[in-house]
């Protein structure tokens, strides 16, 4: 068995990180060559990288290619996001594990096993599928059904078979969820959202196994009705809107990181100029804005400026309900942030969102992870950040070292941010900000980072007396841990 080589040498030019453009277009060539193949070659692929994870014609196959389930973050990517962290998950995949993985693994096989009763219909394992017209796009479906030409995608929402339910059905599983499922209602049916990354994932297996149809199906468990809903190919959809982004996306972005690996260097992938130019405008649009929202400053007597900082409105509750969703955390003593946002009434911030990021935390540290997921949130709910809020396990509540350069950056953004400290242990809940003059020099000024010591005199934070609390204030929380 001959094994096509997929694996390109890249020529004297791979070391450099920028290269000439007449020659990074030809190399750009050389992989789309290599990567085309045949009707017969397609096949034999498909056909000898069954068993997907584990099939070593399936890993190299897949490894220099666009897969489906990148397809939906491909087409949503914002024009002003950087490519590299989508490059990196296309390139350099991290293996990571849990809970809902084993649950997915553990359970598609029963999913699989009910749809092939209910349907009375014989499910095949599928292979890799590479597109005949482009053949850097890839799809490996979950299962093939060959008496009527039609694939199978099975999603099991470990998330969902957590809930607590009364009537087990997947509308309540709807009405709880809500954004959290890729299903909604309409027209009194269930249906895959079509704006959902799944939906763009199966329009592209549909595409390039050009299979007719896909029994899209969703296990949550045992008490709940497996959902099966049949999804038609749509090739307008495909053709005019998926293949023009995934085409430049690929030669563009990933091909480019292919010859340089800049990633492999540890540094960040180059922006193509279309995403860099995007990304200047973008800048220039928020550099307007934060002029709109910077405070008065006025000339004090001994010709220092002082800012006058506006008030920043915190609903009462906000701490109480920030300490119950941190429990969890709190008793494994690992520390929980989320991000206040709000916007500009009357002169005054009012911090009206607390958006829970995904995060990791440790007992003195929190980092949040997915931060394109709160800025997509606060730009369509036309949100600024004013601040943030995270426990202290077991410490008191100040700002740690690491605490005052995280803050350091909420404060050059907008002068009125706040960050809230928690200390359950020690039921201390402290408003602070850094001092405008000496904290804010010396943290901006300091390239140090993990924890290491500052001069504490004079003080580089203190207690933010432009904090007003308020009892009516209303709050709406968002909890982007639980989105898949
Ligand atoms: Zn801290
Ligand atoms: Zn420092």
């Amino acid at each position: 068995m001959k094994q096509r080589d997929v694996n390109i040498d890249y020529g004297p030019h791979a070391d450099q990180q920028m290269i000439d453009q007449s020659l990074l277009a030809e190399e750009v060539d050389v992989i789309l060559r290599r990567l085309q193949v045949s009707e017969a070659e397609r096949d034999r692929i498909q056909t000898e990288s069954v068993g997907q994870f584990g099939n070593a014609i399936f890993e190299t196959e897949r490894k220099l290619r666009l897969t489906a389930s990148m397809f939906g973050k491909v087409i949503k990517r914002r024009p002003y996001t950087s490519c590299h962290n989508m490059v990196k998950e296309c390139l350099k995949p991290s293996s990571f594990w849990s809970e809902a993985t084993d649950y997915g693994i553990a359970k598609e096989k029963v999913a699989i096993g009910i749809f092939e009763r209910i349907k009375s219909l014989h499910v095949q394992d599928s292979g890799f599928w590479i597109d005949l017209q482009y053949g850097f796009l890839g799809a490996s479906p979950d299962g093939i059904v060959l008496s009527e030409d039609s694939m199978i995608e099975v999603k099991c929402i470990y998330s969902a078979s957590k809930l607590e339910l009364k009537k087990h059905t997947l509308d309540e599983v709807i009405d709880i969820m809500k954004s959290k499922i890729c299903l909604e209602r309409h027209d009194d049916q269930i249906r895959l959202k079509r704006t959902h990354n799944y939906y763009y994932q199966i329009q592209g297996q549909l595409n390039i196994a050009r299979k007719s149809k896909c029994y899209f199906i969703v296990y949550i468990n045992d008490a709940i009705d497996l959902f099966v809903e049949e999804i038609e190919r749509d090739a307008k959809l495909w053709e005019e809107k998926m293949c023009p982004l995934l085409v430049q996306f690929y030669k563009e972005c990933i091909c480019p990181e292919i010859i340089m690996d800049n990633i492999g260097k540890g540094r960040r992938c180059n922006d193509p100029p279309f995403i860099s130019e995007a990304i200047t405008l973008q800048e220039e649009k928020k550099r307007k804005i934060s002029k709109v929202i910077n405070p008065v400053i006025v000339n004090s007597a001994d010709k220092e400026s002082i800012q006058i900082l506006r008030h920043v409105v915190v609903p009462f509750e906000l701490t109480s309900v920030f300490q119950k969703i941190a429990e969890n955390n709190t008793s494994e003593n690992i520390e929980c942030c989320g991000i206040l946002a709000g916007r500009l009434e009357n002169n005054k911030l009012k911090i009206s969102h607390m958006i829970v990021p995904k995060q990791t935390g440790t007992s003195d540290s929190c980092t949040a992870s997915h931060e394109e997921e709160i800025l997509l949130y606060q730009e369509q709910h036309d949100l600024i950040t004013i601040g943030w809020i995270h426990t202290h396990p077991t410490q008191t509540a100040f700002l740690s070292s690491v605490d005052l350069h995280t803050h350091c950056s909420y404060q050059l953004l907008i002068p009125e941010a706040i960050a809230i400290v928690c200390a359950p242990k020690y039921k201390q809940i402290e408003y602070f900000n850094l001092t405008p003059t000496n904290g804010m020099t010396v943290i901006s000024k300091c390239k140090k980072s993990g924890f290491h010591p500052h001069p504490s005199e004079p003080p580089l934070f203190k207690s933010a007396d432009h904090v007003r609390i308020e009892n009516d204030a209303t709050l709406e929380v968002i909890d982007l841990r639980m989105l898949e």
